[in-house]
């Protein structure tokens, strides 16, 4: 059985006051929960800090972004070793916004995913077409166009560990999400495209939805057989909204915990 991972997604959200705050009024609730894996994604400034108040638990620190080389000349980025050597254990490659806002291509999605394995750090990569995509019918061949590039060199061990989230562009922070019924097809699909490719490797894969998810909507998600858990954005800004949402995505009979 995979074990559900519910990721926060905090973007360029929470000072490190705030984060602390969070992870106070959450870690409490979140440490009783069992068979869900639960990952928190906070601005790099608020990295090292969350991840010495997550010490000694089950909850994992993830990071947004990173860049694919291991060190070098290029101003602004954080490279994999870092954001290892501070504790991450996820990282998140190919958020849409970074797509859409920071001209990131399908090739330098590929060279995150890999440098992000090389490191040590297990990938949440992001898939996902826009509306206009939708509308013209090619949603299955946007997804695993994109998943094709981003997997292009990765083993099936790598991928036995990957994370994919369906993230549907137009879904994300708009309170319009996907049904439990489609995002349950294009998990499939997206499933089944890396067993073509890669095997039975692919029954370990876990894939998230993305997308406006919140208390009120998150178990039609949550107990789709093909999805397992949740990226969340705008609603793990919020300690009992968030907590609500792992509460939800709990399987008993889970494991819980990291994958070895
Ligand atoms: C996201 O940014 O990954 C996301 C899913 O955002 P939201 O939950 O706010 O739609």
């Amino acid at each position: 059985m995979r074990t559900p991972l519910v990721a926060a997604n905090w973007k360029m959200h929470k000072t490190r006051a705030e984060a602390a705050a969070f992870v106070e009024a959450a870690l409490p609730r979140l440490a009783v929960v069992e068979g869900v894996e639960v990952v928190l994604c906070p601005p790099y400034t608020a990295l090292e800090s969350v991840g010495r108040l997550l010490q000694g638990t089950a909850v994992r620190l993830g990071a947004q972004n990173l860049h694919w080389e291991r060190q070098g000349a290029f101003t602004g980025e954080v490279s994999p070793t870092m954001l290892a050597e501070v504790g991450c254990a996820y990282v998140i490659v190919g958020h849409s916004e970074r797509r859409r806002l920071f001209g990131e291509t399908d090739d330098r999605v590929r060279r995150k995913v890999r440098a992000a394995f090389d490191a040590g750090l297990v990938p949440i990569l992001c898939v996902g077409e826009t509306l206009e995509e939708r509308q013209a019918g090619l949603t299955d061949s946007r997804v695993t166009d994109q998943l094709a590039e981003a997997t292009a060199d990765l083993s099936a061990e790598d991928v036995a560990r990957l994370v994919v989230a369906y993230e549907p562009v137009w879904a994300i922070g708009t309170g319009h999400a996907a049904t439990g019924e489609e995002a349950n097809r294009v998990s499939g699909l997206i499933r089944a495209w890396l067993r073509g490719r890669f095997g039975s490797a692919a029954d370990t894969t876990r894939v998230q939805y993305g997308g406006s998810v919140t208390t009120r909507n998150a178990a039609e998600f949550l107990q789709q057989p093909e999805v397992d858990g949740a990226l969340v954005g705008g609603a793990s800004l919020d300690a009992e909204e968030f907590v609500g949402i792992v509460q939800l995505a709990a399987r008993p009979g889970g494991t819980g915990g990291a994958p070895g």
